[in-house]
């Protein structure tokens, strides 16, 4: 049986951002990644709005986006003046209802105690930047002016793939279909090929598959697979200057080359666990296009050229990300929960990752709060901006 100082579950952002981090901290030992499907094609990573905010109610998330953003800035520096991510800088719209003003307020001076360039902006000046936008019903909105937009996320994970295995580090084609555990510590994985790899450090970077790899490792983890559509609409009438909008209803749009793209998460109680991508007919004209066509009435003539669907690894105890090692599983590590906001912090978690194996500790963000500690003692710690 083969053997390495670490296994990687799962090789997309945030397995292939640990391996990468791995090397730049300095760790010399075999990293191996087990990625079950090379093409990509039905991970969360692959199919993301890929977009990046500073405009969170958790500071650990503020500044994780924050180290994201500079990351994807620095895309040339790291990878050579051809690497290209089709970066985008363009604020969030995050708007607020008279109910909601209170919050929002609260979160935009934490953003701005963070660095954060987010101003509040009242209806006035909302409608003074978005003339196309109703803010009849609105109390104001927060506001990237800079540091906020989206990337390619193929572009950004081949780059960082092709750097770790440059690198040293071994990407294997195969399942884990079993972890093996010695006296309460992991002592290795099973492969669907057959094979299996001896070790001492397994990191699980499975998306929304973690919930399946963790019970492999007799662990009950509260991250389960919730389906999310994105439709690509087409509207003859131009709303120019548009960033990420995002209705106080959670239903967001963001321009797409020529297209808008759009989606919404559904009612809790019509969100179960899911693994298929099917989309649901009706979905779109019930749950997106009237609050669309409210807030932007130009939206009323768009059509939908496109949809597809993918699934949040949702961590169901409060919407935030699950890192860290298990108290009752030596060895075994959580990279998931990341409940649709985890490729702008997959730099951040795969330095976090990196740092915990190779020094012991976070040295760059401390991440504790997103242990393991809280979720033992049923302590949410909530993050009000979830979509
Ligand atoms: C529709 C949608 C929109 C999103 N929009 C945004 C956004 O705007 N901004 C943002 O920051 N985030 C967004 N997200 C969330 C973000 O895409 C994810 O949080 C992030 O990509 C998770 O990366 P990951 O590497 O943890 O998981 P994934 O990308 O899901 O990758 C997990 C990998 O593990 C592999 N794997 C699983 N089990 C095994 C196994 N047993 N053996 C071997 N390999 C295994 C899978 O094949 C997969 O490649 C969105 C997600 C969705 C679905």
């Amino acid at each position: 049986m083969q053997s390495a100082d670490v296994v990687i579950i799962g090789g997309a952002a945030v397995g292939s951002a640990t391996a990468l981090f791995l090397r730049r901290e300095g760790f010399k030992g075999r990293v191996v990644v087990v990625e079950k499907d090379s093409s990509y094609q039905w991970c969360a990573t692959g199919r993301s709005v890929a977009s990046v905010r500073r405009q969170f109610s958790t500071h650990e998330n503020i500044e994780l986006s924050t180290f994201g953003w500079q990351y994807f800035n620095r895309i040339k520096e790291e990878y050579g003046p051809e690497a290209d991510i089709s970066l985008v800088q363009r604020g969030y719209a995050i708007m607020a209802s008279a109910e909601g003003a209170g919050i929002l307020r609260a979160n935009v001076a934490l953003q701005q105690s963070l660095g954060a360039d987010v101003e509040l902006l009242a209806p006035e000046a909302l409608n003074a930047r978005f003339s196309w936008l109703n803010v009849e019903d609105l109390a104001g909105a927060g506001w990237g002016r800079s540091g906020e937009g989206w990337v390619d996320p193929h572009a950004h994970l081949a780059l960082m793939r092709k750097r770790a295995i440059a690198e040293g580090v071994t990407y294997l084609a195969d399942e884990v279909v079993g972890i093996d555990i010695e006296r309460d510590a992991v002592a290795g994985v099973r492969l669907a090929s057959g094979g299996g790899i001896a070790t001492r450090t397994i990191v699980c970077a499975a998306g929304w598959h973690s919930r399946k790899v963790a019970a492999m490792a007799g662990i009950d983890l509260p991250v389960h697979p919730r389906k999310r559509y994105v439709f690509v609409i087409d509207c003859p009438t131009p709303i120019p200057g548009a960033g990420l909008m995002i209705d106080p209803s959670g239903v967001y749009f963001r321009p797409e080359g020529r297209y808008h793209i759009t989606g919404v998460a559904p009612p809790e109680d019509e969100d179960p666990d899911a693994e298929d991508f099917d989309i649901e007919d009706g979905y779109f004209e019930r749950l997106i296009w009237p609050t669309l066509a409210h807030r932007v009435p130009a939206f009323e003539t768009l059509k939908v050229v496109n949809a597809w669907c993918c699934h949040y690894d949702l961590s169901t105890l409060d919407h935030n990300a699950i890192l860290g090692p298990h108290p009752d599983v030596s060895g075994f590590l959580l990279a998931c929960g990341f409940s649709g906001h985890g490729l702008q912090h997959s730099p951040g978690v795969g330095r976090a990752m990196a740092e915990l194996i190779a020094h012991g500790h976070y040295r760059s963000i401390d991440l504790t709060r997103f242990g393991w500690a809280r979720i033992a003692a049923n302590a949410p710690l909530a993050e009000a901006n979830v979509f």
